[in-house]
């Protein structure tokens, strides 16, 4: 069905005006059939806000970073803390090779010991015949460099489980690790007599991560007061699962927002990064933080960041395409140490206020438009722009930006 008809039959099940059901089919800058090939019975687009952090020197060169995200303040946050590396030369940013993971699960081994070995002695035939599968990766200088097999004891019995790492260069690689993790699966099961399961790629990245460092100096912090609220604040984070899921939470803000925006799969990277987190066992911050001897902060990340600037939507999205160009990356790795800088300086603009004047100053101050909006629906008032701006700005005056507020200041201006 075209997606015109798609939508007419949701038009009727869902009873949506036909100014609805324009908004929905609305494809914005993409075109529709662009789009109707991205992913099945599509009937339009979602639109998201695109802004553009500021302030990112990394590795010595100043980036523009765009960032999709529907949340108020995230970008004013990470432009604010990235402004406060710049006297300290901002950030110090590595990557490690773009080294992906295929899991191939052996089941009905009665040797799995043995049968780790017989796979491990055969070691180069299978990297040969994984690379057979994808010539393109590995004319780029990619491709299968080694395995890993490790026995997996679980409830049901022993797994004879194999890793296969591929260099998957500038993709993010799921696709290719896939192919070869079903290519090689057969001939796994020839050398051990066992039966092969699962073949699929692994989200936890280990081998492919990113890490970023920065100074916040006390000078542009306003005070070694705030360094010493910080190393507190993170103290919490890393003693405490509850205070820790939100600290995460808060540095996934800048990265899923980057990793949108460059059409990557951000559920890749998120699961990647929350495994990563609890890898010991205990769940941890993805950062950390220090004072140096000068009484400034140190700050670090370090994550798994599976992001490619070929494959998957980042070469069929328009908006996706014009991300990375502003961007200027030339390669994976650069996008992916970009993304560990949004992640550092999102996580020190959070702690920065809560171990200051609390979250909720600035960030209502931005959210304080949705707060308006929010009263013109309670009251069934239709919404009008230069109106939603008045109530706005007389709530962030008022100081208290809540709806009940917002509800008595319109009533007030419609005379309700
Ligand atoms: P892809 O298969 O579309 O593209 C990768 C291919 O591009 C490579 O195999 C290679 O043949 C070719 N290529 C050309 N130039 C290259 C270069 N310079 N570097 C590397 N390769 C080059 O995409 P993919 O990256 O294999 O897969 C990404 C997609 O897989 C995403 O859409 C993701 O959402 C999806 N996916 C994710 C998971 C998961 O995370 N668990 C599972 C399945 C699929």
């Amino acid at each position: 069905m075209p997606p015109e008809e798609r939508l007419k039959i949701v038009q009727e099940f869902a009873d949506l005006t036909d100014d609805e059901a324009a908004t929905v089919f609305n494809s914005g800058g993409v075109p529709l059939d662009t789009i109707d090939r991205m992913i099945e019975n599509v009937v339009g687009t979602f639109e998201l806000p695109l802004g553009i952090a500021t302030n990112f020197q990394i590795n010595g060169k100043d980036y523009l970073v765009p960032l999709a995200v529907e949340e108020p303040s995230v970008v004013a946050a990470a432009s604010n803390s990235a402004r406060q590396t710049r006297d300290r030369g901002g950030f110090q940013c590595s990557a490690s090779e773009p080294v992906m993971i295929g899991q191939i699960q052996l089941t009905g081994v009665p040797d799995p010991s043995g049968a780790r070995l017989r796979i491990l002695h055969h070691r180069q035939e299978i990297l040969d015949l994984a690379n057979e599968q994808d010539p393109v990766l590995v004319r780029f200088g990619g491709g299968a460099r080694d395995i890993d097999v490790r026995v997996v004891n679980s409830h049901v019995g022993d797994f004879v489980v194999t890793h296969l790492l591929v260099d998957t260069r500038d993709a993010m690689g799921a696709n290719a690790v896939n192919t070869m993790a079903e290519a090689v699966a057969p001939y796994i099961e020839e050398l051990t007599g066992g039966k092969v399961f699962l073949r699929i790629l692994s989200n936890l990245a280990v081998h492919r991560t990113v890490r970023g460092r920065a100074i916040f100096s006390k000078e542009a912090m306003g005070g070694e007061h705030i360094v010493d609220g910080i190393i507190m604040a993170y103290a919490l984070a890393a003693s405490d699962p509850y205070r820790c899921a939100t600290h995460n939470k808060g540095i996934m803000n800048g990265i899923s927002s980057v990793v949108r925006s460059t059409g990557n799969d951000t559920r890749a990277v998120e699961a990647g990064a929350h495994a990563f987190a609890a890898r010991t066992g205990s769940y941890l911050p993805l950062t950390t933080y220090e004072k140096n001897a000068d009484g400034d902060l140190v700050g670090t990340i370090e994550l798994p960041m599976p992001v490619g600037l070929i494959g998957g939507a980042t070469k069929t999205h328009p908006v996706a395409k014009a991300c990375i160009k502003i961007l200027g990356v030339d390669n994976a790795q650069e996008l992916g140490m970009i993304i560990a800088a949004v992640g550092l300086a999102q996580n020190h603009a959070a702690l920065k206020a809560l171990a200051t004047v609390g979250i909720q100053k600035g960030h209502m101050k931005l959210h304080a438009r949705n707060v308006a909006v929010a009263a013109f629906e309670s009251l069934g008032v239709e919404e009008d722009p230069a109106l939603i701006d008045e109530v706005k700005e007389e709530l962030v005056k008022g100081g208290k930006i809540r709806v009940d507020k917002a509800e008595e200041i319109l009533k007030r201006i419609k005379g309700l």
